[in-house]
């Protein structure tokens, strides 16, 4: 059995991945496999900061079980595999009561909860993750595959639970989460001094952000998380957590989630067109030199196989930018990003062939060697010993950006997007 949550927070705090624990602390049930924190579309307007949505599979645990978290003392088991068991109105049931209980009053806030019995067709993800979903559909998909749910509010959050429940997990990392509750404050240089550690070990990503010195791994706003970090490998991250100082940073709980972060599961590769709000990979040729505007951003634009398209690198990216004015007309560049009000909003590009350029300057002197002058229309004369010549030199321009990727620094980083670290020697870029 499934069970899917989303839209309980506001930003004046809460977390919908908290919340979660809450219903795994609560359940009679066996958890199955690792619960899912699963990004959606980012540009989605209602979402209050990183469009996560979260579901758990229950039912009576097979298997050898292993240990994914922890509440208080006590260990969060989850079982490699399971079968059927409980039922689907209590468990609705539960998840309402909690949600009720926990999450923000707030007008923004308009929780959902789902219970499925089987996984929700995975088309849903697609669209969740890429595109924008209307309510109704929602409803009418999970009526016809006869799932229970609970709208609060408007009931948006439905949309995300049930979405969350269609995720195929093909491209998986995972996040390890710890929480303390009601919210603490911890000093900075404690924080900067655990995330650099963190970094430097074993197969993490963006838990410090080394060009801006930033511990990424600590949320800045208010929630019941203390830190999160990220990683490819499970065990690793259970070992990296042994590492850091749980209670002096007054660590009530642990878990580990499954996630499609880093995945680019949001990127849309080689549209025919672009619609507002989506995100892609286009290809195309520099049309111009990239021009700084009022506020630190950077425009470009590119010839595409379906037309002109601008691209941007904006003031938050930070070092990202210098890359970008490097580029120069004639480059070929892969790029990724979001479409908005009419530019693609960078999160990164492949420079996958430089353009070449030329510095014309009058040629020098075939007999003394001395520089000529520029006389008129294919006219060079040697003020020295009055020679003549018809054509310039041409200098090949030298270049201070090589092919390859440049990506925005950690503390830009969208959930979704896949940090080059991941990517993997290059080959799937060119
Ligand atoms: P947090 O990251 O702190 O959990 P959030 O950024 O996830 O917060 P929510 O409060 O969950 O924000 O709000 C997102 C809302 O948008 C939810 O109601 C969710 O159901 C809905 N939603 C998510 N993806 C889509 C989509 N692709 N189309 C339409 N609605 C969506």
């Amino acid at each position: 059995m499934f069970v899917g949550v989303d839209d309980t927070d506001s930003p004046r705090g809460m977390c919908t991945t908290y919340l979660m624990t809450k219903i795994i602390e609560e359940t009679d049930l066996d958890l199955i496999g690792y619960p899912s924190l699963v990004r959606l579309n980012p540009n989605v307007p209602y979402c209050t900061r990183g469009n996560a949505s979260l579901a758990i599979r229950l039912g009576k645990g097979r298997g050898r079980p292993i240990v994914i978290g922890s509440i208080g003392e006590n260990p969060i088991i989850s079982y490699p595999e399971g079968e059927e068991s409980g039922n689907m109105e209590e468990l609705l049931e539960l998840g309402s009561t909690i949600v009720r209980r926990y999450m923000e009053h707030d007008s923004m806030t308009n929780p959902g909860i789902v219970v499925s019995r089987g996984m929700l067709p995975t088309e849903l993800y697609d669209r969740a993750v890429k595109s924008f979903v209307e309510l109704g559909d929602v409803e009418i998909l999970l009526q016809q595959n006869s799932a229970l749910y609970e709208k609060i509010g408007n009931g948006r959050g439905i949309i995300g639970a049930a979405a969350a429940i269609s995720w195929p997990a093909l491209r998986v990392t995972f996040e390890l989460i710890s929480y303390g509750f009601p919210f603490r404050e911890n000093g900075k240089p404690l924080k900067e001094e655990i995330s650099l550690s963190v970094h430097r070990m074993g197969t993490t990503f963006d838990s410090f952000d080394p060009e801006n010195r930033r511990a990424a791994m600590f949320p800045s706003s208010r929630t019941p998380i203390i830190y999160g970090i990220r990683g490819s490998s499970p065990s690793d991250l259970i070992r990296t957590r042994e590492s850091i100082p749980n209670r002096t940073l007054g660590e009530e709980r642990y878990i580990l989630y499954r996630t499609n972060q880093a995945s680019d599961d949001h990127i849309i590769r080689d549209p025919e067109s672009l619609k507002n709000g989506e995100s892609y990979q286009v290809e195309g040729y520099l049309l111009d030199t990239p021009v700084p505007m009022e506020g630190g951003h950077y425009f470009a634009e590119i010839g595409t196989r379906n037309g002109n398209l601008k691209i941007a690198a904006f003031e938050p990216t930070k070092t990202f930018r210098a890359s970008f004015r490097l580029l120069l007309p004639g480059d070929y560049v892969r790029v990724y990003g979001s479409y908005l009000d009419g530019s693609m909003h960078l999160e990164k590009f492949a420079l996958l062939a430089r353009g070449r350029s030329f510095i014309r300057t009058p040629p020098k002197c075939s007999r003394c060697g001395k520089r000529m002058k520029n006389r008129g229309y294919r006219d060079y004369r040697c003020t020295s010993c009055g020679a003549r010549a018809s054509s310039a030199e041409y200098t090949e321009e030298k270049r201070s950006i090589n092919c390859g990727m440049y990506e925005v620094p950690t503390c830009a980083r969208r959930h979704l997007s896949r940090p080059i670290s991941l990517i993997g020697g290059g080959g799937d870029l060119f």
